[in-house]
């Protein structure tokens, strides 16, 4: 099996089972995305432990891009706080756009979003959960569109 396959098999999984997926009760802060490029929603709803992602959900309806990259995100930014948050979507975005960008190891299996690049205009739909998550992180309460 090469990279590409393994890749591919981890967007399949996380969007056929998406991580961390529903409401989160009590929540610190939720912001709402759009990508109506695509339809992607979702809505990003997570619990602050001083400035550390304590617990973190999405829910939603997209492509399976959307939905994977969300479900990804979850897992990798549960228990970080906002500077490595911030550090870790600066990794994330470059990935996405930047054809010279390495899977950094830092990513974990948020490198499987690489193969995303070929397609720009997919490009939007992984990056959303991202947005969306800073917005709420931000704000508190927020909705963001990614036109
Ligand atoms: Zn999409």
């Amino acid at each position: 099996m090469d990279l590409k396959d393994l890749y591919r098999d981890v967007i399949l999984d996380h969007n056929k089972h998406p991580r961390n997926f529903g409401v989160l009760e009590g929540s610190d802060a939720h912001a709402d995305g759009h990508n109506p490029l695509c339809g992607d929603r979702l809505t990003v709803s997570l619990r602050l432990t001083g400035d550390r992602i304590s617990d973190i959900r999405f829910e939603g309806k997209g492509c399976a891009i959307s939905t994977a990259s969300a479900s990804l995100m979850t897992e990798a930014v549960k228990g970080k706080d906002r500077a490595a948050v911030q550090a870790l979507f600066e990794r994330v975005h470059a990935l996405l756009t930047d054809d010279a960008a390495t899977a950094d190891p830092a990513l974990g299996k948020l490198a499987a979003l690489s193969g995303v690049r070929e397609f720009p205009a997919r490009v939007k739909c992984a990056s959303l959960c991202w947005h969306t998550l800073n917005a709420a992180l931000e704000s508190g309460d927020a909705t963001v569109s990614t036109e």
